[in-house]
């Protein structure tokens, strides 16, 4: 099965709103060349209502990074799914590394917040990888096979058909250094396969298992030729709207269009 690739652009704590308006003014003319594929934006909280209006009517979807795993209540400084989807915005991250591991977030938060997005009715980008040490010790594979385990428990397969995989390596994250596309499809296969246990042959060829860590416009043509990686979630390179541009283009045509070609207007 075909699946059209996704690709997401995560700005982390970067972009005020008028930055993020001024990324939005160099995308969004050139996103109907680049209907081949879907484009998704995290932005920063504050900056999730403007971009949403900005995007509203094109191609290109917005989504928040993180999300309370409560509905409402007294939990200061907490954001629901309900508010996140009454900006426009339609999906949400769930688990991304650096709430794991740096905010210390366990599987047990994750597993909540992706139940609180399904319930806001938000499409969950579950975020998934191993550390080095795992990897080291050949344990990558049962350490992403737990955090699956306990994200998904008594989820439906209708659940876990509204959502995305995102498959980031920790050690790949904001490193410089980027998974070959054959460590990559090697863990997107496992991830698959794993699914399609859980779940049925039916959610498993459709779900879209993205990968993140340090993807370019350099290494975006190699990773996105692969037909078991379906898309990429960007930090780094995606501030950059001309950079983003070129790592989509490299989702649409399978090679890198030069950077040229997209202004930044
Ligand atoms: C990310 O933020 O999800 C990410 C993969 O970051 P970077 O591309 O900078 O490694």
């Amino acid at each position: 099965m075909v699946r059209r690739k996704l690709i997401a652009a995560n700005w982390k704590m970067y972009k005020t709103i008028r930055e993020s308006e001024a990324f939005v003014a160099v995308i969004r003319p050139a996103v109907s060349r680049l209907g081949g594929c879907d484009l998704l934006i995290f932005p920063p909280f504050f900056s999730v209502p403007r971009v949403s209006e900005l995007l509203s009517g094109s191609e290109v979807s917005v989504g928040a990074q993180d999300l309370s795993w409560e509905d409402g209540g007294a939990f200061t400084g907490e954001v629901s799914g309900a508010m996140i989807r009454d900006t426009g915005a339609t999906h949400v991250l769930v688990g991304h590394s650096e709430r794991r591991h740096v905010i210390g977030e366990g599987n047990d938060v994750v597993a909540r917040k992706l139940r609180a997005a399904l319930r806001a009715g938000l499409t969950p980008v579950l975020c998934v990888g191993e550390r080095i040490d795992h990897r080291d010790a050949n344990r990558h594979q049962d350490y992403v096979g737990e955090q699956l385990e306990t994200a998904l428990a008594g989820l439906s397969a209708g659940d876990v058909g509204r959502m995305a995989i995102a498959y980031e390596p920790v050690w790949a994250i904001g490193t410089g250094r980027t998974a070959t596309p054959a460590d990559a499809v090697a863990m997107h296969a496992f991830v698959r396969t794993w699914i399609r246990e859980a779940f049925g042959a039916g959610v498993a060829e459709r779900l879209r298992i993205q990968y993140g860590g340090s993807v370019k416009p350099e290494n975006a043509p190699g990773l996105l030729a692969e037909a078991e990686i379906d898309g990429a979630l960007v930090g780094g390179a995606s501030l950059d709207p001309v950079s983003f541009l070129a790592i989509a283009t490299a989702a649409v045509e399978g090679g890198l269009g030069p950077e040229g070609r997209w202004s930044r207007g």
